[in-house]
């Protein structure tokens, strides 16, 4: 029988990766401040996703799950959360006509602020201040000042979560999403890409069918499918005081629901057993991801999915594994196996990005677009070998024209890093190689 769990029994736990804010009392006050405020989700949406997650379980349906590696308050812009809201559709879009399968679209939005840094501390021309970690926390300023926890920053956090979603729902539901607005959902500065012609392509045939729907009397504006999208969010549950201060009971059930995100990660540094971010996140309903990387032993995830999903739920869990391109095809086949022979259900992800992460000579941290594929490739490769449903896809990136990904068929050099460096953290794909990634994707979805 496991211990009794409550909205703070983490915090009898490992909590690593937290910030140390020096004002408690100011702390305390912010997260009353969050406690009363509206919940982001309801628990009947996450619901719904844990119910569409179980699809893409099952081999029914393909998840799509991307945004930036952390939001920032400095790039917050509708046009901002408007183009990588359209690069998503464009790539589900991609996908669902490849592979015939329902494409369950999840964000990196909407609250996406917390990071966890591999030293408490970085080091610049022998001046050590603590590590940014994150727009929710600090600030990413190089000085002593910037550097402090300010616990304001989580209301500032909440209300950017809250306006980003507004506009998310919007979008999904108030007509942009509409198919008919597929041709659309281009982006300008992607003219020279070829990609951009194969996409104006399969917009033509999708238009087509929909004219042919239409001389049949089918209505696609009274088509819901058709006419919206449904579209999910997500984030890695790190900063806990947070995530505690927005977990309510839902009435209808009784349950516990974190409501800042519809789905919720926890990292692959927090993942270890006794970790405080396993203790909280067991005890809420929402649908819930889990970083695994090359060093998740077998047994060990058994526990944490008994841990997790004592119920064993499908659609509860979806392991996004992100091995790096040269591991993948020794590492996880012993993971799928384990979990076939326990019989357990999950949605396995390819998180292709954190194990490919390099440094150019010039100092920029960087993905080369070949690794993040050749990952893919090897995610696709085991999953095929092994007889499981390669299941979904974990990307950072973003709908502008940034270059902090090498490579792609309008090629990013290392040189040209330095034009349009702009994340907070991790490298993302731009529009052009996220849209790329699709269809080699769809590709590799088709055979
Ligand atoms: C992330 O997704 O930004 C991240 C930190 O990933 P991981 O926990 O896999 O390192
Ligand atoms: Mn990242």
């Amino acid at each position: 029988m496991a211990a009794a769990w409550s909205p703070d029994s983490w915090t009898a736990a490992d909590a690593r990766q937290m910030p140390h804010y020096p004002d408690a009392a100011a702390l305390d006050a912010a997260t009353t401040e969050l406690q009363r405020y509206p919940p982001l989700v309801f628990a009947g949406e996450a619901r719904e996703l844990t119910a569409d997650l179980a699809q893409v379980a099952a081999g029914k349906a393909f998840l799509l799950q991307g945004g930036d590696c952390a939001e920032s308050f400095a790039e917050f812009h509708p046009n901002n959360i408007r183009d990588t809201f359209r690069v998503i559709l464009q790539m589900a879009v991609v996908l669902t006509y490849a592979s015939k399968l329902p494409v369950i679209k999840v964000g990196r939005m909407a609250g996406q602020f917390a990071k966890p840094r591999s030293t408490d501390t970085e080091t610049i021309d022998g001046v050590e201040l603590p590590s940014y970690r994150g727009d929710i926390v600090n600030d990413i300023a190089f000085t002593p000042e910037a550097r402090i926890p300010d616990p304001q920053r989580l209301i500032r956090g909440y209300s950017q979560s809250a306006a980003t979603l507004n506009l998310l729902r919007a979008f999904a539901s108030g007509g942009y999403a509409n198919l008919h607005q597929v041709q659309r959902w281009t982006h300008d500065f992607m003219g020279r890409s070829p990609w951009a012609k194969k996409y104006a392509d399969l917009a033509d045939r999708i238009g087509e069918a929909l004219d042919f729907m239409a001389a049949c009397g089918i209505d696609a504006d009274r088509v819901p499918q058709l006419k919206a999208t449904s579209f999910y969010t997500s984030h890695e549950a790190l900063l806990l005081r947070y995530e505690q201060a927005l977990t309510r009971q839902d009435s209808l059930t009784g349950d516990w629901y974190d409501t800042s995100a519809h789905m919720l990660w926890i990292g692959d540094r927090t993942r270890f057993e006794g970790s405080a971010h396993v203790e909280f996140l067991r005890g809420i309903g929402n649908p819930i991801g889990m970083k695994c990387g090359p060093s998740l032993e077998p047994d060990a995830l058994l526990r944490l999915l008994d841990t997790l999903n004592p119920a064993r739920v499908p659609g509860r869990m979806t392991l996004i594994t992100r091995y790096g391109h040269d591991k993948i095809e020794a590492g996880l086949p012993k993971l799928v196996r384990a979990v076939q022979r326990e019989g357990h259900s999950v949605v396995w992800s390819c998180d292709p990005m954190h194990g490919n992460v390099v440094k150019a000579a010039n100092g920029y941290k960087t993905r080369p677009f070949d690794r993040i594929l050749a990952e893919v490739r090897g995610f696709f490769a085991v999953h095929r070998a092994e007889g499981s449903f390669a299941g979904g896809i974990h990307c950072e990136m973003t709908g502008q024209n940034v270059t902090e990904c090498t490579g792609g068929a309008i090629d990013v050099t290392e040189q040209s890093l330095a034009d349009r460096y702009h994340t907070h953290c991790d490298p993302r794909l731009n529009a052009g190689q996220s849209l790329e990634l699709a269809f080699l994707l769809a590709e590799m979805l088709n055979v």
